[in-house]
């Protein structure tokens, strides 16, 4: 499947996949550990290459894949708490910022200095942990937004089931929507439709328009 990045942070498109949330039929893009694989691929934290490894992993080490899987949905499950709170204008539960400093402590343990071009990056070294440097980057998208100004700009969508959230970096910061094509576009047309349902009176009918004329 192709997945959807609007978000303007990666851990808002990992938490965008979920459609509907916290309704009774939720609608997940990630129900396997391909799927999670496959997301991290098109996301660029995963090449081709570890994403074939992951794939043999899963065959042959089937226990760690289920835990890394499980692992991963709640760390999706806590960007969503936190920042959906944050878009509602509310603090965020406290239960998940502390699942939050959880996973942040254990990606720092891991993190250290590199050389990358001309300049320095604090990233992972490690490349037989592939799985582990997903969460921790997507786990250091979440941190980096609530510790900078920008997450006063973390939007929740307008639309009427969908619970996306997104950066807005509009320029009046008026957005509404995840997407104007999708979400703003379905807004457009059932506004349209519950006016034609209620035509406004005095509306001119066609004899009347002819009245006065010539
Ligand atoms: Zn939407």
């Amino acid at each position: 499947m192709d997945y959807e990045f609007i978000a303007g942070n990666l851990a808002l498109d990992f938490a965008n996949t979920v459609h509907n949330y916290g309704s009774s039929d939720p609608g997940d893009d990630l129900k396997s550990f391909s799927e999670l694989a496959s997301w991290a691929q098109q996301a660029g934290l995963l090449n081709e290459r570890e994403s074939q490894e992951l794939s043999r992993r899963a065959q042959t080490h089937p226990g760690d894949v289920a835990t890394h899987f499980r692992r991963s949905l709640r760390l999706r499950q806590l960007v969503y708490e936190a920042f959906s709170d944050i878009a509602k204008r509310r603090k965020p539960r406290p239960g998940a910022l502390a699942g939050l400093n959880s996973y942040f402590r254990q990606a720092m343990a891991e993190v250290g200095i590199q050389r990358m071009g001309n300049r320095y990056e604090l990233g992972w070294e490690d490349h037989d942990r592939s799985l582990d440097r997903v969460l921790w980057t997507v786990t250091r998208a979440a941190v980096d937004l609530l510790t900078s100004g920008s997450f006063s700009r973390v939007r929740q969508c307008a639309g009427e089931s969908c619970t996306w959230l997104f950066l807005d970096t509009s320029r009046n910061g008026l957005r509404r929507w995840c997407d104007m094509q999708a979400c703003g576009n379905r807004a457009k047309v059932r506004r349209f439709r519950q006016r034609r349902r209620t035509p406004a009176r005095g509306t001119m009918s066609a004899s009347q328009g002819l009245v006065g004329q010539g």
